[in-house]
């Protein structure tokens, strides 16, 4: 079956072979790769750069295996098929008294994928990534028989699995460990604030509270830069354990025509998103509304039109990070460029097991963009962004990528070679062969077709 297969940037239209997984018989390499010489496994196509792609080889849709292979109500460890979404795991999960031990901001994302970029969420300062909290997971290669790898057990092919960017294998099962809680619904504080350095000493007195983050105003007046709204967060002991509705609110019913996705529309989607229901509440809000904003409106991703968007996040090292973001948010500024979500937070000291794993420089500041793709304009702003982020020591999320040079992605990622050689030899992603094969170019990679 060929069927266009966007990323969720909806950056390349590259028609490719998606082919879904048996839902219940064992997995079988050769199967799945029906005869193409590369497959990459695919969970959501929540990833919104190119690291979920393959378009010389099979996507292998993996959401068909998406059962629950055992759950320990009184210990919360949890044994399921890698394609089972974090939104129907919650469903099962929530009224039992157990929650996701890190989201990250959709819940329409598989443990597969939720591995292979070791995402990160609003506790990364308290709980460190969603590897950290992976007991096992087993992994199909091409070339040898189905390991079972945890920490201590094949344990290197574990730690290059988790952000191993689906390379080192198909992941079949997953075993985690859930966070108990008494409540579906979180104690919530949003505090706006006028300054960077307002944010840095709120996030500090927060530091106690296990789900902190900021959304930037990118249209802020100079003498303003990086004010924004605070949103500090704890699981209630009160209103019960009912999971969220499975129904999505609104759907983006076509992509945005360009003429309206100018400063002013953004400006409004940017006041609107913030005065949801939940953005003024200081009181209670149900974990729905509260992680996943976005998900209320099914293809928001539309909003930016046919051409797409990037995304851009970086995290900066702790001492470097007050400059690197107050000079990133004037990059900005200047170039007329506004991002309508940007969202700035603490990362903690919590190491994750993942040999490759985006938050695994120690802690830092994290700060996320979108910006509609508006050709070389665009690309030469993230170039800028991506000098900014190398300058101060920082590395930008591979999740969220589609166009940081091979040269930027090397010296961040020092251990790729690590994961080149480990990785199988029958998998590959547009991502992977953008980066390692670019080695020495310090340019922009070629643009993706809009
Ligand atoms: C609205 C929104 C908010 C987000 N917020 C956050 C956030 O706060 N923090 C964060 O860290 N990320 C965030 N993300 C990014 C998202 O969490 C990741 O991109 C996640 O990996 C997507 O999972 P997926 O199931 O869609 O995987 P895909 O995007 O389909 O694939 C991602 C990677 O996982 C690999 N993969 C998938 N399944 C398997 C498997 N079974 N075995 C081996 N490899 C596999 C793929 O090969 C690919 O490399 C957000 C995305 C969206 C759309």
């Amino acid at each position: 079956m060929t069927m266009p297969v966007n990323n969720w940037g909806r950056l390349p239209h590259a028609a490719q072979n998606r082919r879904p997984a048996r839902a219940h018989s064992p997995l079988d390499f050769k199967h799945a790769l029906d005869g193409a010489p590369t497959l990459l496994p695919h969970g959501m196509g929540r990833s919104y750069g190119d690291v979920g792609l393959n378009p010389d080889g099979t996507l292998l849709q993996m959401t068909a295996r998406d059962h629950i292979i055992s759950f320990d109500k009184d210990s919360g460890i949890l044994r399921a098929r890698s394609g089972l979404t974090l939104d129907a795991l919650l469903r099962v999960s929530v009224p039992q008294g157990w929650f996701i031990p890190v989201s990250p901001g959709s819940k329409f994302v598989t443990l597969g994928g939720a591995i292979a970029n070791d995402v990160h969420g609003k506790n990364h300062h308290k709980d460190g990534s969603f590897g950290a909290h992976v007991l096992a997971l087993s992994l199909v290669r091409s070339d040898r028989a189905p390991m079972v790898c945890t920490p201590t057990k094949n344990k290197k092919m574990f730690a290059l699995t988790i952000g191993g960017l689906g390379l080192t294998g198909i992941i079949d099962w997953v075993e985690l460990k859930l966070k108990p809680i008494k409540s579906a619904y979180l104690d919530v504080e949003n505090i706006p604030y006028r300054s960077l350095d307002e944010f840095f000493k709120l996030s500090a007195d927060s530091a106690d509270w296990p789900y902190n983050v900021a959304w930037v105003d990118c249209f802020a007046p100079q003498s303003k830069l990086g004010r924004g709204i605070f949103t500090r967060a704890r699981f209630s002991d009160y209103g019960g354990l009912s999971p969220h509705d499975s129904e999505t609110k609104f759907r983006w019913p076509f992509p945005t025509p360009a003429f309206l996705l100018n400063r002013f529309t953004i400006g409004l989607f940017n006041t609107l998103y913030r005065i949801r229901p939940g953005a003024r509440y200081k009181g209670r809000a149900h974990y729905d509304p509260y992680f996943y904003p976005l998900d209320s409106i099914a293809d928001w991703n539309k909003l930016y039109g046919r051409k797409g968007f990037y995304q851009h996040q970086c995290l900066i090292p702790q001492d470097c990070a007050q400059d690197g973001i107050r000079e990133m948010l004037s990059i900005i500024k200047h170039s007329g460029q506004g991002s309508f979500l940007a969202v700035l937070k603490h990362h903690g000291t919590e190491p994750s097991p993942g040999v490759m794993s985006f938050c695994n420089i120690g802690p830092g500041v994290s700060l996320a963009l979108d910006f509609a793709n508006k050709g070389e304009k665009t690309r030469a702003l993230l170039t800028k962004l991506d000098d900014c982020v190398a300058r101060h020591g920082g590395r930008n999320y591979i999740a969220k990528d589609a166009h940081m040079s091979g040269k930027f992605f090397q010296d961040s990622y020092p251990d790729w070679s690590t994961l080149e050689a480990a990785r199988d030899p029958k998998i590959m992603s547009s991502f992977w062969q953008r980066v390692i094969e670019t080695p020495s170019q310090n340019s922009t990679p070629k643009a993706p077709a809009s």
